[in-house]
């Protein structure tokens, strides 16, 4: 399942090939994905230039111009592709739900095999669109820091995986990135939100958002060459320390620690009990 740096990387590799670029045809061959593609989409996006990307969360957005933004969430298997138009005609693959084309030559190509993701279009202003309502703040904004994350778990009996994988408290946070942040703060998985210092909340910070920006830096050098490929943008086999690791050493110098794997509020969770406390 693609994660926030998958997402970032995604966004810097469809940044370089298509912004300014006006989309000039738009092909659908499934609409029933998650949500159902709305019937009147391709109206709204077609003739539309990109103006910027961005993301929020886990989600990808065009911003076209006439305040029209396409939304694009990339579920648990969603891929795009990048081709260039004079390569060798596309043969449609499987699970390719949607291709848009652009101006300058560029197609984007959208495949996903389980369909839990989708696209969808916000007229007027992005941060009005209901699915952000209740999100929680960026965790590589300024705004996350050790004081917000304390006041918010101060009070909750909840473990500290379950905290820090909830959307709402801060977004785009998965199993992961959540492990490896942990493991890198050296604490405990499973401590509750109200023993926490704000010296703890402080570590778990800084090391959120090291781990993300690692993640990130390394997924920009795999982006490189993508367009000479036409490969797939923003999937990369990132150095995890922790995650998937389990009867490993722990990674961490002079640790003699194993890596443990617990279910932790139903999903897999990776850490060291030798040197997480
Ligand atoms: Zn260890």
């Amino acid at each position: 399942m693609p994660e926030l740096p998958e997402i970032e990387t995604v966004k810097l590799g469809i940044e370089k090939t298509v912004l300014g670029s006006v989309i000039i045809s738009t092909k659908i061959f499934r609409r029933d994905l998650r949500f159902p593609i709305n019937d009147n989409l391709e109206k709204l996006i077609l003739n539309k230039r990109v103006l910027g990307i961005g993301r929020r969360s886990k989600y990808l957005l065009f911003f076209l111009n006439k305040k029209t933004t396409l939304v694009l969430h990339l579920g648990m298997s969603g891929k795009i592709s990048v081709r260039l138009k004079s390569e060798c005609e596309y043969t449609l693959k499987k699970h390719d739900h949607l291709i848009m084309s652009f101006d300058n030559g560029i197609f984007l190509i959208y495949n996903d095999p389980r369909r839990f993701g989708f696209v969808e279009t916000i007229e007027g202003n992005y941060k009005d669109y209901r699915r952000f309502r209740y999100m929680g703040i960026e965790p590589l904004s300024k705004k996350f820091d050790g004081k917000y994350l304390w006041n918010k778990i101060k009070k909750s009996s909840r473990n500290l995986k379950s905290i820090l994988m909830d959307q709402k408290l801060v977004a785009g946070l998965g199993n992961i990135y959540v492990s490896e942040a942990l493991w890198d703060s050296q604490i405990n998985p499973t401590r509750i939100g109200k023993n926490m210092s704000l010296i703890d909340c402080q570590k778990i910070v800084v090391s959120t958002k090291k781990v993300l920006k690692k993640a990130i830096k390394f997924g920009g050098t795999t982006l490189k060459d993508f367009r000479q490929i036409g490969g797939e943008v923003g999937y990369f086999q990132n150095k995890l320390q922790v995650y998937g690791k389990e009867g490993q050493s722990c990674f961490r110098r002079k640790c003699k620690g194993t890596v443990e794997k617990s279910i932790i509020s139903g999903r897999s969770t990776f850490y060291c009990s030798t040197c997480q406390k």
